[in-house]
This record gives C-alpha cells, structure tokens and sequence, in this order.
C-alpha cells in the first residue's frame, strides 16, 4: 500500500495550440510520470522478494519520483493558469 497514490488529481486537458513551455512542461512531466512509475514497480517487485534492504532504498528513490512528479504537475498547472488568466503586462 502506498500513501502516495495519485488518485483523482486531473490535469487541465492539453490546449491545442501548444507553446514551446506547454510543450516543454509536457514532456518533462511525461518523464517524471514514467520515472516514479519505474520506480513504485521496482519498490514492489524487491518487496516481493522480501528484499527489505531493497525495498528501503527504492521507498527512497519512489518518494524523490513522486516528489519530482508533483512538482512536474504543479508546474503545468500554473504555467497553464497563466495562459488562461491572460494577465496583461503590468
Ligand atoms: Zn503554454
């Protein structure tokens, strides 16, 4: 069981023309995605081998990938929020 489950937590749907940061964010967040998935996976399959040693360092590596994920998440959100906002140039 993990606390860190990414449950209910929706992205704002990718805008049709992409801006060179959408795409950039998109990308990373892509990436981070793929890392804290490898690396829950990788937590479980030492866990099933009851490699505890294991499991304690790759708890480790999840947690900085989940860490990494949210942070990806985060940024697309406020970078989209600003697209949505249209804040004029002060
Ligand atoms: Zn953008």
């Amino acid at each position: 069981m993990f606390e860190n489950d990414s449950s209910g937590s929706a992205l704002p749907e990718r805008e049709e023309p992409v801006c060179p940061e959408c795409n950039r964010l998109w990308k990373v967040y892509a990436l981070a995605t793929r890392k804290s998935l490898d690396a829950i996976m990788t937590k479980e399959a030492a866990a099933q081998y009851h490699d505890v040693a294991g499991v304690k360092i790759l708890h480790e590596k999840a947690l900085e990938a989940t860490q990494w994920w949210e942070l990806a998440r985060k940024a697309i959100r406020d970078h989209v929020a600003t697209h949505a906002g249209e804040k004029p140039p002060s």
